[in-house]
């Protein structure tokens, strides 16, 4: 369990940090206002997923800023421009946030090195 309960964020960032398979993903948490905390991380590592083109899998190398709300319930106003995400219970589970990115990372397209070309082979 990877949980951080809304009501002890403040407004000083709280670090965090969650890992699965490979990947890693560290970053902080600060409360903004009202229901509404602010998320700042960085994914490494790495992951193992199919290549969109000849469906074989290989390691895909992460590198990823992520940056977004969370919500302690409903969002009346919506005026920033980052993605907000409800959370449930009042709750903040990490490993279920990572899950959902590295779902959404993996959902990309990708192709592996081989189905790149020949000028991003040269670079390993
Ligand atoms: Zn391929």
């Amino acid at each position: 369990m990877n949980i951080i309960p809304f009501k002890h964020l403040d407004s000083v960032p709280m670090a965090f940090e969650a890992k699965r398979e490979g990947a890693l993903f560290l970053g902080t948490i600060v409360h903004k206002k009202h229901n509404i905390a602010q998320l700042n991380g960085t994914i490494t590592g790495n992951i193992f997923i199919p290549c969109d083109i000849c469906a074989e899998v290989f390691e895909k190398i992460l590198e990823e800023e992520v940056s977004f709300f969370l919500a302690d319930g409903i969002v009346h106003e919506n005026d920033n421009e980052l993605e907000i995400v409800e959370i449930e219970n009042s709750v903040i589970d990490l490993d279920e946030l990572f899950c959902s990115e590295l779902e959404l990372i993996k959902s990309d397209y990708f192709c592996c090195s081989k189905c790149e070309g020949t000028t991003l082979e040269q670079e390993f």
